[in-house]
């Protein structure tokens, strides 16, 4: 009994935080600089020895900060099925809101290809550094090296007790869950989130990865890793039969397959794996016919009639991509162009409108861009990114089922909830 009576007093003794947001990734810390600059006290929690390592490496190092679609509308159709969820998010805190934010703290932003915006430095850090002041200018009391194992709810008291592994706990009044998903766990993206919003009843949609690379089973590509090609076409086949066909940038890796083009169509690819064969047609020069090809290379072979076909080839493909293509098409490179026959253009052609790679798998976690899957949109007031299941428990970033392509539209998400979850928490 006077151990229970001490229990109670040393809670009503501890300080009660306004709010307490788990997890220093881009989401948990745009909406810890939100609340504080309204005057809330707020700790921000955080199991890494820095913030936002995820961060970090966003954009091979640049960031990809957003993407340039002003208009709600048009940014919310990238969202698919959970773009009319985040209509009244979107309108509160969208690109243009995003876009002045980092203005506002000295970082310019600049337009690349499909609308895709960086910082002008071409540096991550300085969105980090931007959310950091603001962590400062309004006094964020950040914590690390604290990893969070549980969250308590008290409903006749209206706050939360949240649980840390070195058994210490903290009351708030309010509680932003923003620990993200699993994608590269070496970042501390490991997940916890999830199972302690179940425990809050919660739907989680098994989460998957999505946006990842692709491993081939083809060797002779794995020698190509760092090779990008700009334009391809590729078409992707089910069983062998044509199911769906993309254009876009194609990088080689040292397993397979990488680059914009890839990762969004990675999660189509995993579909067809469910039930089918997945191999995809490449075709290195989209931009011409077979006819038309096949007339550009026999006028090379002309004017260049006395060198070696590997070295004309060359002309007219990735230098890379020669050899291979060569051996695909089993033709000796060494023959003199004036030597090389009928056959064996119809061959080439052939080859560099098709070359068939096969999926073998995709890959997972450790690659992945983002998780598929999360929290149910239905149980989110989007007004607010409150949870509708428990009042005062905000949800944001990486934790909620929004399935989105690479370009920008992930730290969207994260600036817009995490921005809305802290004017209201
Ligand atoms: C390689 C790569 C490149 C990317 N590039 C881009 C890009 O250019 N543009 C884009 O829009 N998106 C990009 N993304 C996606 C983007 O990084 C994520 O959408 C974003 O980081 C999600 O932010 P978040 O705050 O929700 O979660 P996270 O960034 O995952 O942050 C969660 C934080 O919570 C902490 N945490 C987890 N569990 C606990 C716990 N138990 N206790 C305490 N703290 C905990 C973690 O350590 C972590 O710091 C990229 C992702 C990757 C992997």
């Amino acid at each position: 009994m006077t151990k229970l009576i001490k229990k109670i007093k040393e809670s009503k003794d501890k300080k009660v935080w306004d709010v307490v947001v788990l997890g220093g990734g881009p989401a948990g810390m745009m909406t810890a600089a939100t609340v504080a600059a309204r005057g809330k006290q707020v700790l921000l929690l955080e199991k890494n020895n820095s913030l936002g390592k995820k961060l970090l490496i966003t954009g091979g190092g640049r960031c990809n900060v957003t993407n340039n679609k002003p208009v709600v509308r048009e940014m919310l159709k990238n969202y698919q099925t959970a773009g009319k969820f985040l209509f009244s998010t979107f309108d509160q805190h969208g690109v243009t809101e995003t876009i002045e934010w980092f203005t506002n703290r000295a970082v310019s932003l600049k337009e690349e290809n499909s609308g895709r915006m960086f910082p002008v430095s071409d540096s991550a850090q300085s969105i980090w550094d931007a959310l950091y002041k603001d962590l400062q200018k309004f006094n964020v009391e950040i914590r690390t090296r604290q990893t969070v194992t549980g969250i308590i709810h008290d409903d006749d008291e209206h706050r939360f007790t949240i649980q840390l592994s070195n058994k210490n706990s903290i009351l708030a009044h309010s509680c932003v869950v923003a620990t993200g998903g699993t994608s590269r766990p070496e970042t501390g993206s490991t997940g916890e989130g999830f199972s302690w919003l179940a425990s809050f009843g919660h739907t989680i949609r098994t989460n998957d990865y999505a946006l990842v690379p692709i491993a081939l089973k083809d060797e002779w590509v794995k020698s190509l890793g760092g090779v990008s090609l700009e334009k391809v076409k590729l078409t992707l086949l089910a069983d062998d039969k044509k199911h769906s066909v993309y254009t876009g940038k194609l990088l080689f890796t040292h397993f397979g397959i990488s680059g914009p083009m890839i990762l969004n169509m990675s999660r189509t690819v995993g579909d067809v794996l469910q039930h089918s064969t997945a191999t995809l047609a490449l075709d290195i020069m989209p931009e011409l016919d077979a006819g038309a090809l096949r007339i550009k290379l026999q006028e090379l072979l002309v004017t260049e009639s006395n060198r070696k076909l590997k070295n004309v080839l060359a002309k007219l493909i990735p230098s890379a991509l020669v050899t291979p293509l060569l051996t695909l098409a089993k033709i000796d490179g060494e023959t003199p162009s004036h030597s090389v026959r009928s056959a064996a253009r119809t061959s080439l052609v052939a080859r560099m409108k098709s070359i068939v790679l096969t999926v073998d798998h995709l890959l997972g976690a450790e690659k992945a861009i983002i998780t598929d899957g999360g929290v149910t949109l239905t149980e989110i007031d989007f007004k607010n990114i409150e949870s509708r299941l428990v009042p005062g428990l905000y949800i944001v970033g990486d934790l909620l089922d929004i399935n989105r392509p690479s370009g920008g539209y992930s730290l969207q998400i994260c600036w817009s909830t995490g921005y809305v979850a802290g004017m209201h928490a």
